[in-house]
């Protein structure tokens, strides 16, 4: 069970900031334990398990960073050209038979072990062939075009720490150490609600008064990019009873939940009821705005008080707002409970093309578009403001985000924008 701490309750009927909410995450929940051993290709995506320490040197062996020429710096005259006699030939693959006579060099090519006594290779572009001799213009430092065993990654370093993400890079790199599998995580396996009697899922005739569910889809879409096994759990009614049975029935088989909507103060709300129910409420309502009524708590996984509990994340309705909460709060929740470290979302400076005034106490996202611009990018606010406009996500680029102690933003303030390109 996920070991998630109350005394956020300190913060009284407030709403809780978003650091603390991630602070709590980042002290109160341990990251569920277990590995596997995955193919190399099938480990994109995942989380490693444990350090990933080199097993030999990355280049394993001293060798050539151009096509050229091998010599022995030492073998040069200060200050002006010298011919060297041309001594044979070093395809990469080969391995040198001899070391280099003094005062010769070596045909090498790109990736061959430098021949023993060799250091420096000249660019074949800067070298001048006279007969059997290679004239090698003045000027080059020792060690120039040679890459050194281990310059990449000494033998027995840690290749890569546990806990990080395996991306293209991190697999190359461990394909280039020798692995053919890697320990990850096992997938987070994360449950996927939607809430509301107003709701429809695709492919099914929508009602007079109904809406077709998008978060359900937005949220699932969000979580392919994450360490996670998602379901699908459809949409719960807005009914006490069923939301709260509907959660005790899937904590039993997953690692989180999620669900969207239902989660605000109207008589049709039932997800905090739920949760409160069914297991323990630890924080409700963020300062964050579009996304106030965020509910995490821990359900049990059955009615026995003593059952074990899993976490919850009961995030808004309005879909921009369960992007936001999303991106916020559940994102790094998984990512605690998937064992990868922890991320900061990247920021960048933008001009304000806009003027906004805010409340003080909560942060804001504002959806920007970004024009290029010197020294900043411009950032440019779409036009409407409603936290339940799909469209200004899809036809925006970024978030501006105005923190906590901000008043307004005037034309030309320098805002940090949260690009799209990083979160989707
Ligand atoms: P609620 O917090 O349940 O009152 O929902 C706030 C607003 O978000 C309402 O207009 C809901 O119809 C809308 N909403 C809630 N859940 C979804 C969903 N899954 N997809 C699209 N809109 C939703
Ligand atoms: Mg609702």
């Amino acid at each position: 069970m996920a070991q998630l701490s109350d005394d956020c309750f300190a913060f009284g009927g407030a709403l809780l900031p978003v650091e603390a909410a991630q602070a709590l995450i980042a002290e109160r929940v341990p990251p569920l334990g277990g590995e596997e051993d995955v193919p190399l290709i099938a480990a994109r995506g995942r989380v490693l398990a444990r350090d990933l320490r080199a097993p030999l040197p990355l280049p394993p062996f001293f060798n050539a960073a151009v096509d050229g020429y091998a010599f022995r710096h030492a073998d040069l005259a200060p200050g002006q050209a010298t011919p060297l006699a041309l001594a044979g030939r070093l395809p990469a693959g080969q391995a040198a038979e001899a070391p280099l006579p003094p005062g010769a060099t070596l045909r090498i090519f790109t990736g061959a072990p430098m021949p023993p006594g060799a250091d420096t290779v000249l660019m074949q572009e800067d070298a001048r062939l006279e007969g059997g001799t290679v004239l090698v213009p003045a000027g080059l430092k020792p060690g120039a075009n040679a890459r050194p065993a281990g310059e990449d990654v000494a033998a027995d370093a840690v290749a890569l720490p546990a806990g990080r993400r395996l991306r293209a890079p991190e697999i190359g790199l461990a394909a280039a150490l020798g692995c053919t599998t890697l320990p990850v995580r096992p997938l987070l396996r994360v449950g996927v609600f939607s809430t509301g009697d107003e709701l429809t899922s695709p492919g099914r005739p929508l009602g007079p008064a109904q809406t077709y569910d998008s978060n359900r889809f937005t949220l699932l879409a969000l979580l392919a990019g994450l360490p996670v096994a998602a379901t699908d759990l459809g949409i719960l009614p807005d009914r006490a009873e069923a939301t709260a049975a509907a959660l005790r029935e899937a904590a039993a088989g997953h690692d989180l939940l999620l669900t969207s909507g239902g989660v605000s103060t109207g008589e049709e709300d039932h997800v905090r009821a739920a949760i409160e129910q069914g297991g323990r409420l630890v924080f409700w309502r963020l300062a964050v705005k579009p996304g106030r009524p965020a509910a995490m708590g821990v359900v049990r996984k059955g009615r026995d008080e003593a059952a074990e509990a899993v976490p919850v994340i009961g995030l808004p309705g309005n879909p921009v707002a369960a992007v936001v909460t999303f991106l916020h709060l559940a994102r790094p929740l998984v990512l605690r409970l998937a064992g990868a470290a922890a991320e900061t979302l990247p920021r960048f400076p933008a001009r304000a093309a806009f003027a906004y005034r805010k409340k003080p106490g909560r942060r804001e996202y504002v959806r920007v578009r970004l024009l290029p611009g010197a020294p900043l990018p411009v950032a440019e606010k779409f036009s409407r403001e409603g936290a339940g406009l799909l469209s200004s996500l899809t036809e925006s680029d970024a978030f501006a985000e105005l923190p906590e102690d901000s008043l307004a933003v005037a034309p030309g303030d320098t805002v940090q924008v949260l690009p799209f390109a990083a979160v989707f």
